[in-house]
């Protein structure tokens, strides 16, 4: 059976009702992943001994050290919690992504409100980061890490989904230059969606010109694969690529499909329709004219089409 992605998530999201009002959260990427992905459900607050329910706990900033602190009594949780994360963390064989409860003092990423101590008492700041929202971005540098709002958007969504099976799939190549040279040639056209430079760059590293060992040549390459995704694909670097494809196609179909093409195109780069609306029309003359080369490239469908999904909610917290 084919090895799939491992992926970390807070286990409020969809498995346990362990959050401290004792709920539940509901995410529709979460459920629709569930088939493809081997999910590994954790909650640290519960990990660490608080019971469900409790009382909330808060990130408060003592002096620049932020500390997690139970809001009404003051208890300190931060040692206790500190120390179960490095142990989990440290007891977690591989991972490929993971997706975290958004605003979480414990597991939010970017988007937790900082108070300067524990009652009622304005907050600081809403940017903080959660202990062991921390911890994993420190411990995996390499893997997409998401909150499950952002989930919502349709860019963010997109992008995490293709860093998330874009990496599996070439984590679990075997480490010879062969394997190497077609997995990035299938994956050409996504890659310049990301990165004309760093296009380049993975070329000029798998073509190898200094016969290195094929284990350091993948160390290289695996490290440009995540400075890729660091970042999202523009929105003009995608309407190059299709503009770069379309030459596949050009002479064998009509002036009127090209002008449609053009016309949809244009809808895609002033953001009227999504990326896949261009994507399918040019995929189904792929498939008509039978041009094996771009049938097999990964920009057209770079995780499963199932997970595939026009809803975007403007209210996602991007
Ligand atoms: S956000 Fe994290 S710590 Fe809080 S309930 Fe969910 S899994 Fe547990």
């Amino acid at each position: 059976m084919e090895e799939k992605p491992r992926v970390l998530v807070s286990k409020c999201i969809e498995f346990a009702a362990c959050r401290y009002n004792g709920q539940r959260i509901t995410s529709h990427e979460v459920k629709a992943l569930a088939p493809f992905v081997e999910f590994i459900p954790v909650c640290p607050e519960v990990a660490v001994g608080l019971g469900v329910p409790r009382d909330a706990v808060r990130l408060i900033d003592a002096e620049g050290k932020i500390r997690l602190i139970q809001s009404e009594s003051g208890t300190d949780h931060t040692e206790a919690m500190e120390a179960f994360t490095a142990s989990f963390l440290k007891e977690l064989q591989s991972v490929d992504g993971c997706i975290l409860k958004g605003r979480s003092p414990t597991c939010g990423i970017g988007s937790v409100k900082v108070y300067p101590s524990a009652g009622k008492v304005r907050q600081l700041y809403s940017k903080g980061t959660g202990l062991f929202g921390q911890a994993v971005l420190d411990t995996f540098p390499e893997i997409p890490v998401e909150d499950e709002g952002r989930l919502n958007n349709l860019r963010l969504r997109e992008h995490f989904f293709t860093a998330l099976f874009t990496l599996h799939r070439f984590n679990r190549l075997p480490v010879k230059m062969g394997a190497l040279v077609d997995f990035h040639s299938n994956n050409k056209y996504l890659f310049m969606s990301y990165s004309q430079r760093l296009l380049k760059e993975s070329g000029r590293i798998t073509a190898n010109h200094d016969s290195l060992e094929a284990a350091e040549v993948f160390s290289r390459y695996r490290r440009v694969l995540s400075e890729m995704f660091q970042s999202l694909p523009g929105i003009q670097n995608n309407v190059n690529v299709l503009q770069h494809l379309l030459g596949y196609v050009t002479k064998e179909i009509t002036r009127e499909e090209r002008s449609y093409f053009l016309e949809t195109l244009d809808q895609y780069r002033s953001l009227r329709l999504p990326l896949s609306a261009v994507t399918s029309l040019l995929r189904s003359w792929v498939i008509r004219f039978d041009t094996g080369y771009l049938a097999r490239q990964t920009y057209f469908q770079p995780f499963p089409k199932e997970l595939q999904r026009i809803f975007d909610s403007s209210t996602g917290r991007v």
